[in-house]
């Protein structure tokens, strides 16, 4: 095994499968599997999930929100998504475990890392909900600083792109997939590989960054496991 303990990061629209709304129980189930599938061979698994399927703060402002209510808002559909994941999980047969990052007893336990690295040892895969718990952020910062406070050995940023491309590769068909770049040249290069806050986290902390298709079935273990799909994104 490559990585023995890992943060993946799932977004929102990701779990809505075709529709950009709600929770698909089909991807659901599939995402549920890949985790078990790692948890089955000693990985050691946080979760952290996006909300955007749901709401997202930003695009509540445009519609008249109170920025910060919005986000609170936003935050809270990280929470039933992980409620979702979690559900999903246990019914496959995997131990989960809720976290959320404001009080919310008895959704979920308050977030505490020392909790949350000895549920992650004892085979339990640890969902990380609420974001940061601040409004301002996003989940992708929440991976980024999750990770880095549980001594995760990667952030696995499972979408539904297989990679990070010079350019959009819907838009431009000369867009060429890196298998592997620095923290230097994503900024040189502008390439969006996550908010600006997240990705500085990630690099002024050494944290490797892995971009994949999280919809295609078994790559998670097949990255756990070393082979090289996606990009690599570290200091190199
Ligand atoms: N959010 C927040 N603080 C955080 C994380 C998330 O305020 O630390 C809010 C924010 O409004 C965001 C929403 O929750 O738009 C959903 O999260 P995100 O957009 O990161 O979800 P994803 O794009 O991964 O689905």
């Amino acid at each position: 095994m490559q990585y023995s303990r890992i943060l993946l990061k799932l977004s929102g629209e990701s779990l809505a499968g075709n529709g950009n709304q709600g929770i698909s129980d089909s991807i659901l189930e599939e995402y549920a599997q890949q985790v078990i599938d790692i948890l089955n061979i000693g990985c050691e698994v946080a979760i952290v999930v996006g909300g955007g399927n749901i709401f997202r703060g930003l695009s509540g402002t445009e519609s008249g929100f109170d920025r910060v209510k919005g986000d609170q808002m936003g935050m809270l559909a990280t929470v039933i998504n992980s409620l979702a994941l979690e559900c999903a999980i246990s019914r496959l047969g995997g131990k989960a475990k809720v976290f959320t990052s404001i009080r919310m007893e008895p959704v979920g336990e308050l977030y505490n890392r020392d909790s949350v690295v000895e549920a992650m040892k004892n085979s339990t895969v640890c969902i990380l909900a609420g974001g940061t718990g601040n409004p301002f952020f996003t989940t992708d910062t929440a991976a980024a600083l999750r990770a880095v406070e549980t001594g995760a050995d990667v952030l696995l940023k499972g979408t539904r792109v297989d990679g990070v491309y010079s350019a959009d590769p819907e838009k431009d068909p000369a867009a060429e997939k890196f298998d592997r770049i620095s923290f230097d040249d994503v900024i040189s290069r502008r390439l969006k590989v996550m908010d600006s806050t997240a990705f500085t986290m990630c690099r002024d902390n050494n944290m490797p960054i892995i971009v994949f298709d999280m919809n295609k079935s078994g790559n998670l273990k097949k990255l756990v496991e070393g082979e090289k799909i996606g990009t690599l994104v570290s200091a190199l």
